[in-house]
């Protein structure tokens, strides 16, 4: 099926507003399976609308407008493609009793104007505008050439395009339809590591297809399969998962965006623990990201942000000759830290963060070296870690590597 969209209004001539609605439609289209083979561009103009809608229908199947669907006299699109297939317009009751009855809801004046909008062409099917007032116009003539009128507010068009026209072609042109992504979110492996481990995945597959997107909190793989029913989808996605899982499983750590934070509270939950952090670098970020979380404070017992080297002696316990000796960034510090805060607060799992985020090396250690330590009952493991990225960044990303360490420890625990 050939498709050509134009989009009209001479805003767009004029280069006064960006044409997203073309790039949007475009994309949608192309991934559903359609050929947009021309994009057109129309201003307000009866006699030049109607030879631009006129002459896609020679080379299209099916033209879709974005535009020109509102009140005023200048909203021309609808009358125009009517025209063209030869159709007049008439008023649709029921349309206009549901526009009356959302001016009511929402408080505002009706004006006869707003008629215009339920003027609809003989025999066109009507889609309702969830997200405005203009409706979404299907015209199908005999010959099988068909004219889809969507409105140019882009929210508007793509609540129509998604709700309405994607089931509308699925069902006419019997096409894959349904479009399902499964993300699996990664932590700890670099975005070349992870593209060489599923390289040839990625080069092999039509459908479902492979993307690796690179994320602060960890880089993502995303499998996109697109079939006729959302089980089918699904059944694609299965097998690539379970391949992708074999090669890297021991990076996932999630699916579809959930964040760390709510995993790692999730199974503190429900194992009844609790957990309190000592942060020096971070200056409590890992603590603010843990109590993001709805009903965190059943395991979130508190927190010291130990930034000074006083503050990490007297308020957690490290001791003074392992500062002098090893520096604050250390192993041995976060380690006492990390114990520290455990005994001080009283909690199942301490967590010690201690780095330089930059941007300048101190006390002899490297931007971006952070040490990490997680203390439980049975032991505390600490890990040496190096980040990279602006300050913030590294922040970010020692307090990901933090709550890992810490979804891992309880992982082992099991
Ligand atoms: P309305 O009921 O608001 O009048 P309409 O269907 O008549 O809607 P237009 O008047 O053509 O649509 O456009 C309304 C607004 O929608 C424009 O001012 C612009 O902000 C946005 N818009 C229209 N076309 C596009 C497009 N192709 N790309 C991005 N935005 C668009």
């Amino acid at each position: 099926m050939i498709v050509e969209i134009i989009t009209t209004g001479s805003e767009l001539l004029l280069g006064q507003i960006v044409n997203t609605n073309v790039v949007w439609m475009a994309r949608h289209l192309n991934e559903i399976g359609f050929d947009v083979c021309y994009q057109t561009t129309v201003g307000d103009n009866r006699a030049r609308m109607k030879e631009a809608v006129s002459h896609a229908l020679t080379r299209a199947d099916i033209v879709i407008t974005s535009g020109g669907l509102g009140p005023t006299r200048g909203d021309i699109t609808k009358e125009v493609c009517a025209e063209v297939f030869g159709r007049s317009l008439s008023l649709d009751e029921e349309y206009a009793d549901w526009l009356k009855a959302g001016f009511k809801k929402r408080e505002r004046a009706f004006t006869e104007n707003n008629l215009r909008q339920a003027m609809i062409p003989d025999g066109a099917k009507i889609i309702y505008n969830h997200a405005g007032t203009a409706p979404g116009i299907v015209l199908e003539d005999g010959d099988g050439k068909v004219i889809i009128n969507l409105p140019g507010p882009p929210h508007e068009m793509r609540d129509m395009f998604t709700r309405s026209v994607v089931p509308y072609l699925a069902e006419r042109f019997g096409i894959d339809a349904v479009i399902i992504s499964r993300v699996l979110d990664t932590f700890g492996i670099g975005e070349s590591k992870l593209e060489t481990e599923i390289q040839d995945l990625v080069l092999a597959q039509k459908n479902p297809t492979l993307a690796l997107l690179v994320r602060p909190t960890g880089n993502i793989i995303r499998i996109t399969a697109k079939a006729r029913t959302e089980d089918d989808a699904r059944a694609l996605i299965a097998p690539v998962e379970s391949e992708i899982r074999a090669r890297v499983g021991e990076y996932i750590y999630g699916v579809d965006d959930e964040p760390m934070e709510e995993i790692v509270g999730a199974m503190l939950k429900s194992r009844g623990l609790t957990i309190a952090a000592a942060e020096s670098c971070t200056g409590g970020l890992f603590t603010s990201r843990m109590t993001d979380v709805a009903g965190s404070s059943s395991y979130v017992r508190g927190g010291i942000v130990s930034y000074t080297n006083e503050v990490k002696r007297d308020a957690l316990g490290v001791k003074q000759e392992d500062l002098d000796a090893y520096g604050a960034v250390s192993e041995e510090v976060a380690r006492e830290m990390a114990e520290g805060v455990r005994a001080k607060i009283g909690a199942s799992i301490g967590v010690g963060i201690t780095g330089n985020a930059g941007p300048s090396a101190s006390e002899g250690k490297p931007v971006g070296l952070v040490y990490i330590a997680v203390s439980g009952v049975r032991s505390t493991v600490v890990t040496r870690n190096i980040f990279t990225g602006s300050r913030s960044q590294i922040k970010l990303s020692a307090s990901q590597a933090a709550m890992n360490m810490v979804r891992k420890y309880l992982m082992d625990e099991r």
